[in-house]
C-alpha cells in the first residue's frame, strides 16, 4: 500500500509543482476510502452461546477450582473478605489451567492508571526449571500482587522517586478474562505507602461506602436486605473516521480532534443520520465489535447512528458499577483494535468537529439490593413507595449539596468543548424529575410539621401511591437538556464526557449519596429515639425538609437556554465553564473531609488527583496549541502564498494582454490577493502572540496558575487563528489545500 502511495505522490509532484505532500496524502486517502469494501465478519454462533466464553465466570470456577478456592472467591466477592495466600495458590493454578486450555500464553495485571487508558504488562506463563526443561507456571503470588516498573505513570507527587515502586493487586470482584492470548487479571494500582494511583481503588472504596449507607437505610423498609450494589449502565458515543482520512490530518492524529476546518455546506441540519440505516462498513465493524464483547462478557445491547454524521452509540445492559467501569475501559480498548481491522479510526474525543454534535457517555445509575429490588424503581405498594421516595429524594439532596464537586468530576480539556455548547448539557448541574414526580414532591412538601395526623398520612399515601407507578408507563417527558435526569427507574448523569473513565463520576456520585444517606439515617434515628415518633412519620418529616432544602437543584425547563443560566446564577448554583475553575471544588476542605470521612480518599490522594488533572489539562492545551501553530504556519500559510503567487502571475499575464485596461480585468484577482494577505497577517501575528503566551505560562511553577494561564491566555488564540485559516480554506484552490476537509472526513464512505 505504501508503495502505491509513493508512486501517486511522485506522480502528483510531477503533475504540478504546487501540490504539497500533505495535499497528496489527502487525495490518496480519499481514493483509498472510496475503494474500501466492508470487511467480512463471520457469525456462526449465536451471541448467547458466545457470551462470557473467555471469562473466568462462576461456572468456570466451579469447574476449575477446588471447592474451598471457589468458596473463598465468592466470599471475597460478597463480603470483601481477604483471600488466604495458600488458597490463592489453588486459585492461580485453576486459573492457569483454564487460561492455557483456551490458548493463553501470557498473563497480566490489567489496571487503570490515572492516564485515562488501561495498562498491562504481559508475562509468559513459561518458566525454565534447569536441565533445559521448562514448565507453565503461575503462582498465587503472581495472581495476587505484582510490582510493575511503574515510575512513568502519573502520581501527582504521591510517589517520591526513592520509593518509586507501585503495586498492582488482584481485584477478585471483577472476573479475569482472556484477551487475545493473554489472561487479564483486573487489578488495583497502589503506591508503596498504599495510596491509590489508579481510578479503581477509590471507586471500590466508594462502592463500599454506598453499600454500607444504603443497606442501613434499606433496612428501614426490609430487614432482609444485607447488601446494596450501585449499578451503572453507560452509553458510549463515538465517531468513526476512515483511518486513511484520519491519518491525513495531523490534528486528528495527535489531538484526536480537528483544530481547524470549515463547516461543510451540509452538516446535521437535516437530522438524517440519527437512527438512520447504519452504513455497511460501519455495520461490519459493529458486528465484529459486538462479537468480541460477547466473548469477553460485556453485555452490549444497543447500537445506533447518533445525531452527527459518522457518529454512533453503543450501550450495554447495566451491571454492578465496578464491573461496568471495567467493561467500559475494556470496550474502549477493543474498539480501537477492531476499528484498525476495518480501516477506521475511533474518535472518543468529546468534540472532534466544530459545528456538529460532540460525544458524551451518559452514566445511568441506580441502587439495587441483594433482595432484587431497584431502590430507584417506584414500585407499587406504599411501603415500597416510601422506600423509593427515600432514595430518590436523598439522591437529589446529595446532588444539591455537592453539585460543584459533581461538576469537578467530569472536568477535562476535551469535555470543556462540550459542556455548555449547544447540544450538550450545560456546565450547570441540575436535576430533572418530570412533571409527575414534581407533583408528588410538591404534595409531600405541604405536609404540616411534626407528627402526621392519620388523615394526612392516608391522604399522602393515596396521593403518592396513585401517582408513582405511572412514571414507568409514561417516560415521554424526558428532558434531554438536563445534566442529571431521572428517567423512570434510574438517574442519568449526562454531562460525563465520552473519553472519561466512568470510575471518576461514579466514585463521586456514590460518595455523596453515601454521605447523604448516613446523615438521613442519623436524623431519622434521632426522631424515633425513645419512641418519640413513629418511623414512617420520621422518614416523611426528614424527607419533607430535604425537598425544601434541595429545591434549587431541580429544573424542568430548557437547560440550554440563556434564561436558565441567569436563573441558575440567582439560585446560587455554580457554572464553572472551564476545567481549572471546575477542579477547584475537588480540593476544598469540605470535600477533602467528605472523602476522608467515607474512607474513599485521603488528603494526599485527593490533592494528587487535582494536581494530575491540572497537569493533564496544561499538556492537552499545550499540545493543541503547538499543533495549531504548526499546521497554520507550516501548511496553511505556505499554501496561501502558493495560491497567491498563482494569482499574482495571473495578474501579470493579464497586464501583458490587456495593457492599460488590465485593472478592470484583474480587479477580483487583486481583491483575493489582498484578502489572502490580510488573513496571513493575522494568522502569523497571532501565532507569534500565542507562542509568547505559552512561554509566559511555562514560567509559572504552580500547576493551578499555569492551568489558568493556558486556559485564559493561550487557548483564546485558537478560535481566531482557526477562523482565519478556515476563511482561507474557502478562498484557496481545492487542488492544493493540504488538509482533508470536513465534507471529506464526514461524508466519504
Ligand atoms: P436512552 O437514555 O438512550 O434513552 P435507555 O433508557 O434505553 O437509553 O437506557 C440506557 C441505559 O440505561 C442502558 O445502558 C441501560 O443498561 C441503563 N439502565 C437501565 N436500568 C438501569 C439501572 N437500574 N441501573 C443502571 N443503569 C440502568
Ligand atoms: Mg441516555
Amino acid at each position: 500500500m505504501w508503495g502505491c502511495k509513493k508512486i501517486i505522490y511522485i506522480c502528483a509532484i510531477q503533475h504540478t509543482n504546487n501540490i504539497t505532500a500533505m495535499a497528496t496524502l489527502r487525495f490518496q486517502a480519499l481514493k483509498e476510502t472510496l475503494n474500501r469494501k466492508p470487511v467480512e465478519v463471520e457469525e456462526k454462533e449465536r451471541r448467547s452461546e458466545l457470551f462470557g466464553r473467555n471469562v473466568f465466570t462462576e461456572s468456570v470456577m466451579r469447574q476449575f477450582l477446588t471447592k474451598e478456592a471457589y468458596q473463598s472467591v465468592r466470599e471475597a466477592n460478597a463480603t470483601g473478605k481477604k483471600i488466604d495466600r495458600t488458597i490463592a495458590d489453588h486459585i492461580s493454578t485453576g486459573m492457569k489451567e483454564w487460561a492455557i486450555s483456551k490458548g493463553a500464553t501470557h498473563y497480566t495485571h490489567w489496571f487503570q492508571p490515572l492516564t485515562g487508558t488501561t495498562a498491562e504488562k504481559h508475562d509468559a506463563f513459561f518458566e525454565t526449571i534447569g536441565d533445559g526443561l521448562a514448565i507453565e507456571k503461575f503462582g498465587g503470588g503472581q495472581l495476587v500482587q505484582q510490582e510493575p516498573d511503574a515510575s512513568s505513570f502519573p502520581h501527582g507527587g504521591i510517589r517520591n522517586t526513592f520509593e518509586a515502586r507501585g503495586y498492582t493487586a488482584w481485584d477478585p470482584t471483577s472476573p479475569a478474562f482472556i484477551y487475545g492470548t493473554t489472561l487479564c487479571i483486573p487489578s488495583v494500582f497502589v503506591s508503596y505507602t498504599g495510596d491509590a494511583l489508579d481510578f479503581k481503588t477509590p471507586l471500590l472504596r466508594a462502592l463500599h461506602a454506598i453499600d454500607e449507607a444504603a443497606t442501613d437505610v434499606a433496612k428501614y423498609f426490609d430487614k432482609n436486605v444485607n447488601k446494596v450494589q450501585a449499578t451503572l449502565g453507560w452509553e458510549q458515543e463515538y465517531f468513526l473516521i476512515d483511518s486513511a482520512l484520519a491519518s491525513s490530518r495531523p490534528d486528528i492524529q495527535l489531538a484526536g480532534r480537528t483544530l481547524l476546518g470549515h463547516s461543510p455546506a451540509k452538516g446535521q441540519q437535516l437530522d438524517d443520520h440519527y437512527f438512520g440505516s447504519i452504513p455497511p462498513r460501519v455495520l461490519s465493524f459493529m458486528r465484529e465489535l459486538e462479537k468480541e464483547c460477547m466473548i469477553l462478557g460485556v453485555p452490549v445491547k444497543t447500537r445506533h447512528n447518533e445525531v452527527a454524521p459518522n457518529q454512533f452509540e453503543l450501550a450495554p445492559i447495566f451491571e454492578e458499577a465496578n464491573l461496568a467501569v471495567d467493561h467500559n475501559s475494556l470496550l474502549m480498548d477493543i474498539m480501537q483494535r477492531i476499528a484498525e481491522r476495518h480501516n477506521f479510526t475511533v474518535l472518543f474525543h468529546e468534540k472532534p468537529f466544530a459545528g456538529i454534535n460532540g460525544s458524551g457517555k451518559h452514566n445511568n445509575w441506580s441502587l439495587s439490593t441483594d433482595t432484587g429490588v431497584n431502590l430507584l424503581g417506584p414500585g407499587s405498594t406504599p411501603m415500597k413507595n416510601l422506600q423509593f421516595l427515600t432514595f430518590f429524594i436523598n439522591t437529589i439532596k446529595a446532588v444539591h449539596d455537592h453539585e460543584e464537586l459533581l461538576r469537578a468530576t467530569i472536568a477535562s480539556a476535551s469535555n470543556d468543548h462540550r459542556l455548555g455548547a449547544n447540544e450538550a448539557p450545560p456546565a450547570i448541574i441540575s436535576t430533572f424529575i418530570g412533571s409527575q414526580l414534581t407533583e408528588v414532591l410538591d404534595e409531600l412538601e405541604k405536609v404540616t410539621d411534626g407528627k402526621l395526623s392519620p388523615q394526612e398520612k392516608t391522604e399522602l399515601k393515596l396521593n403518592v401511591v396513585g401517582k408513582i407507578p405511572e412514571i414507568l408507563l409514561d417516560n415521554t417527558d424526558r428532558n434531554r437538556t438536563s445534566s442529571f435526569a431521572f428517567t423512570g427507574n434510574k438517574f442519568e448523569f449526562r454531562a460525563v464526557g465520552s473519553t472519561a473513565n466512568c470510575a471518576q463520576p461514579m466514585t463521586v456520585l456514590n460518595s455523596i449519596v453515601a454521605k447523604q444517606l448516613k446523615e438521613f439515617k442519623k436524623e431519622v434515628d434521632s426522631l424515633t429515639k425513645g419512641k418519640k415518633m413513629k418511623k414512617d412519620d420520621a422518614i416523611f418529616n426528614v424527607l419533607r425538609e430535604y425537598i425544601k432544602d434541595s429545591k434549587n437543584i431541580r429544573f424542568e425547563g430548557d437547560g440550554y437556554s440563556e434564561e436558565w443560566e441567569k436563573e441558575a446564577a440567582k439560585r446560587g448554583l455554580s457554572n464553572n465553564r472551564n476545567t481549572p475553575e471546575a477542579l477547584q471544588a475537588m480540593v476544598t476542605e469540605e470535600n477533602i473531609k467528605l472523602f476522608e470521612d467515607l474512607n474513599v480518599m485521603n488528603r494526599v490522594e485527593v490533592e494528587a488527583r487535582h494536581e494530575i488533572e491540572l497537569e493533564e489539562y496544561i499538556m492537552r492545551i499545550q499540545i493543541e496549541s503547538r499543533i495549531l501553530g504548526d499546521i497554520a504556519r507550516n501548511h496553511v500559510i505556505p499554501t496561501a502564498i502558493r495560491y497567491q503567487n498563482i494569482l499574482i502571475k495571473n495578474v501579470r499575464g493579464l497586464k501583458e494582454i490587456f495593457e492599460n485596461d488590465f485593472k478592470t480585468h484583474s480587479k477580483e484577482q487583486v481583491e483575493i490577493i489582498k484578502e489572502i494577505s490580510s488573513h496571513i497577517e493575522t494568522i502569523n501575528s497571532e501565532i507569534t502572540q500565542m507562542i509568547e503566551a505559552r512561554k509566559q505560562a511555562n514560567k509559572l511553577e504552580d500547576a493551578e496558575e499555569k492551568a489558568f494561564a493556558y486556559c485564559n491566555k493561550v487557548k483564546p488564540y485558537f478560535e481566531s487563528i482557526r477562523y482565519h485559516c478556515d476563511k482561507l480554506e474557502l478562498l484557496i484552490d481545492d487542488e492544493i489545500w493540504p488538509l482533508t476537509k470536513y465534507r471529506e472526513l464526514l461524508f466519504t464512505r
